[in-house]
Order: C-alpha cells, then structure tokens, then sequence
C-alpha cells in the first residue's frame, strides 16, 4: 500500500477475522540507517549514565509496562488472536525479566579484581564487561512481547542502545514497546522501534553501525541474517525453533505429567519455540499417560482455550505434519480434519516412525506425537535424536534419575516435573544447540551476550630482575623464570 506521501506501508491484520488493525510504514535500508546512526549517538549517553542511573530507567520502564499491561495485552490479542489471559501471562513475565536485568547488570557485569596469579603478583588486574553500543534485535510473532524483550531488556541493562525490529505480523507491538519506552525515559531516544517486511530486517542485520544482531525466529531465517551479519563481522545471538521432547519415567505424577504435555503442546496453538511436540513414554506407564491425555485433551477447544494460527502459511505445513503423521502413526484424537482455518483443534497421534516429517520437523501447531518406549535410555536416546535442541521436559517420580536425565538431555534448558519453569526464571539462561540456534539471552549469561569483556593488567611495582619483556633482559632472568615456572608447576601435583 502507498499513502498519499507516497511512503509504503503494510496492515496488521487480526488473525482471526482478518480485520485490519493497524497500518504500519515499510521503512527502508535508508531508514534502518538513520535510525542506527540516532541509536548510536543514544548509546553514547546511555552507556555515560552509568549503573545506577540505567537501573533506576529501566525500573521506570518496568513501571510503565506494568501499569500499561491491559493496552499491552490488548495489542497483543489483536496482532496474535491468542487468548488475552495467555498474553497477560506473556507480559508478566517479560516484567520479571526486565526487573532482574536492570537490577543485576552492574553485579555481573560491573568492574572487579581478579586473581592475578603467582606469575603476575605485581599485577592488578580487573575486568569488566563494556557495551556494544547498538544492538539490532529482530524478533518473531509467536510472543511479541516476551521473546524480543529477553534481548531488549538485558541489551539496554548491558548499557547498549537498541533498534528493534518486530515481526511484520505483530508491529504493533513492537511500536508500543518502544513507545512505552520513551515516556519512562524521555530523554534519550535509546529504544527506537522499526517497522516494515523481512528487507528491513535484512537491512538491520547487514548495517555496519549495529554492534550484535539479536535474532529469535526460524533456523532458516537465522542463516540469511547470519550471512548479512558476516559482511561487517557483526556478531550473533540466534534463538531458533525447536521439536521439543517431554519423557515420561516410571513413577511419574501421571494426571500432572498430561496436563503439562497438553499445555506445552496446545497453548498458544501449538506456537511456542519452546513447546512440546513429542512425547516418549516408557512401557510401564504409557496407558495410564494416554488415558490421562486423552481425556482432557478432548476437553479443549481451538478458538476457546487457544487462539488461531497466527502466520496463514503455517497452516499448510501443520496439514502436511499432520497427514503425514497419521499416515505412519494411529490418531488418538483429530486429525487432517482438525484444520478448520484459522483454527486448528488439537491433534494427538500416537507410534508414528521416528523419521516422519512430523517427528523430525518443527510442526510449530497443536498436534503431539506420543510414542511407547521401553525404558528411559531408550526415550532420551530419541529425545536427543533431533537436529534441534532447544529444550525439553522430564516427568519422573525420581528426582536424581530425573535430574541425571534432564542434565543428558539435548538443548539448552530442560523442565523437571513442569512446563517450561526454566523461562520464568530470570536468572536462567535461556538458548539453543545446533538448528536451535546459539548464544543465550536470560540470566547472567544474557547480560554478558550484550557486553563484552574488557581486561585491565596495572602494574603495581617492578619486579627486580624479572623484566622479561625488554630487550634489556639477559639469560639470569631467564633462568631465573625457569626455575619459577618449574618450582609452581614442575611437580606431580592434585
Ligand atoms: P521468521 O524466521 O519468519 O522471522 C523472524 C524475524 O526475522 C521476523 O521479524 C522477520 O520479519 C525477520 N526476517 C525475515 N527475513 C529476514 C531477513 N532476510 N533478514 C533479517 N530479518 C528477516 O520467524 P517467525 O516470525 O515465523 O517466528 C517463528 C519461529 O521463531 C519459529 O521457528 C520459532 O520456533 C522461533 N522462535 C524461537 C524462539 C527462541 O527463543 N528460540 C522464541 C520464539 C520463536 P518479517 O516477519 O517481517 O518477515
């Protein structure tokens, strides 16, 4: 669409009805430019306030955010179609996240003394983590609000600037948070929002003012940004998709067991980078889990618990997931029929082969896959058989098998005896493995993927005789260190 100043737009449409609900600019390389070169000039003053006056911001933001939930959620339900609870959960917890970030960044990352070792006695040495200046984040749809904001939060804690570039499917958002932002903090233009298609993400990930791409979104997508990130060398943290597993043990709490895989496979239809889409069950409990499962799954309705599918498109691969699965496997609950667009009801297909489409690919809808294995070796040694590795889900009445369990378990966080516990935790960090991408955000680990580490070595004296790194130095210092070295580590010791 071009508006009368013949700038080009889109719609943000309403997934549900298809209803228009907002109209947003398609803001171009020049634009993505600009904007960076503003974000760079801001995170100059931002990173000059200092700890304690960022804090106290970001704290205000948190505020804001929190007194705004009702509009955020409103916009969210809009954009997404989930349901307005769902998304109140979703701001909820982005505000933890926000609140650790801003009053943990000066502890991890702050300056502190450390050990220079018996080699370096006269040596103090501190680090500290600086920086980066502008961090471009590009985020997806799915959870607008909680996923870009495990950046944003913990790049502008870090003291970054940011420019922030939201899904097409869910600008609005995008332009809330930013503006939510700037009537926190007024003052420093340090959040700044852009809007458009997947070229203006391109656009931000190619420019060479931004100092790391933060990018949450598909495996596929994460690759094209990686190669425009390699034209300036511009670093990367990648948040991809997952086909996450949940493991049933004997001894399980088996009504709790279902209840989480029906929540981790349904909630927000199925679109959760981290929800479950397998679930293996050992021998010994796998009717009783079944019973469990089927039971209440034929209690939740699509368009009632859930909301649509939010991307059309994803409603052709959740069809071909879907036969595929039924094709191989017996369906317990739905089936192709269960694609009634927008809406997709809950589809439960039980022994399907391991090498389907639909127990290997991210099917990223309501449907589960649910297959009978002997013993937990065997249900880990297929959990891990994937070429994600996000996350995933123990059940156990063992707490030390499940601990040992989730601790072998492929991916970057995995779940015992809960659903996704591990994301409501700030402290945790939060990232993937191979097609699940690289890099963490969340935690002490995500303010440092915004920073980098700077050293400082000051010498405190001279040490007599010891100038080894002269051209004055002689074969006696020389000596003099070899028999050092050889008295601190020469000798056979634990
Ligand atoms: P996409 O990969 O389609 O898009 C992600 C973002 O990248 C969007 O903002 C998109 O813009 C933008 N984009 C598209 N093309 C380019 C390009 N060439 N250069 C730069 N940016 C580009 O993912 P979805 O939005 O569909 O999100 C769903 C995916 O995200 C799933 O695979 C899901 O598992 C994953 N995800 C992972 C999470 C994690 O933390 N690991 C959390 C949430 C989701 P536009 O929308 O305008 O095309």
């Amino acid at each position: 669409m071009t508006t009368a100043t013949g700038r080009l737009t889109f719609d943000s449409l309403d997934p549900a009805t298809g209803a228009v609900v907002g109209t947003h600019p398609i803001q171009d390389a020049a634009a993505v430019r600009a904007a960076v070169a503003e974000a760079g000039a801001a995170a100059v003053r931002w990173a000059g306030l200092g700890w304690v006056e960022r804090r106290r911001r970001l704290l205000d933001y948190k505020a804001v955010i929190t007194r705004n939930i009702a509009g955020i959620v409103a916009t969210v339900h809009d954009e997404t179609g989930k349901p307005e609870a769902d998304a109140t959960l979703e701001v909820v917890l982005t505000i933890t996240h926000l609140d650790w970030a801003a009053r943990n960044a000066h502890r991890v990352l702050g300056p502190r003394r450390v050990s220079p070792g018996m080699m370096g006695a006269n040596i103090s040495a501190t680090l500290e983590y600086r920086p980066l200046g502008v961090v471009g984040v590009i985020g997806p749809w799915n959870y607008p609000v909680f996923t870009p904001m495990g950046s944003i939060a913990y790049a502008l804690a870090a003291g970054n600037a940011v420019v922030f570039k939201p899904s097409e499917l869910t600008p609005g958002v995008g332009v809330l948070l930013a503006e939510l932002f700037s009537e926190a903090v007024p003052e420093h233009g340090v959040f700044r929002t852009v809007t458009g298609l997947g070229e203006t993400g391109a656009a931000l990930a190619g420019d060479p003012g931004v100092g790391k791409i933060a990018f949450t979104g598909s495996t596929a997508t994460a690759k094209r940004v990686m190669a425009a990130c390699a034209a300036n060398l511009t670093p990367l943290v990648a948040e991809c998709g997952g086909k996450d597993a949940l493991i049933v043990d004997e001894g399980a709490d088996l009504p709790a067991a279902a209840d989480a895989a029906l929540w981790g496979a349904l909630s927000n239809a199925g679109q959760t980078c981290v929800g479950v889409e397998r679930v293996y069950v050992v021998d010994a409990v796998y009717d009783g889990f079944m019973g469990e499962l089927t039971r209440r799954a034929r209690k939740v309705r699509a368009g009632e618990d859930y909301g649509p599918i939010t991307m059309p498109a994803q409603l052709d691969v959740i069809r071909r997931h879907i036969q595929d699965a039924v094709a191989g496997g017996r369906a317990v609950l739905g089936g192709p029929e269960s694609v009634r667009a927008p809406f997709v009801d809950p589809v439960i297909v039980e022994d399907v082969p391991e090498e389907s489409v639909s127990v290997r690919e991210e099917t990223f809808g309501p449907t589960l896959t649910v297959k009978r294995v002997a013993d937990v070796e065997e249900a880990l040694e297929k959990a891990n058989a994937s070429a994600y590795g996000l996350a995933g889900t123990v059940f156990s009445g063992n707490a030390r098998r499940a601990v040992e369990l989730a601790r072998r378990m492929r991916g970057g966080m995995t779940a015992i005896n809960s659903i996704i516990s591990f994301a409501a935790v700030p402290s945790l960090p939060f990232g993937g493995v191979g097609d699940s991408g690289f890099g963490r955000i969340h935690g002490a680990d995500g303010l440092r993927e915004f920073s980098r580490p700077k050293a400082v070595s000051r010498q405190r004296f001279a040490l007599p005789g010891m100038n080894l790194t002269s051209f004055t130095r002689g074969q006696k210092e020389l000596d003099r260190l070899v028999r050092l070295v050889t008295f601190l580590h020469g000798r056979r010791k634990r």
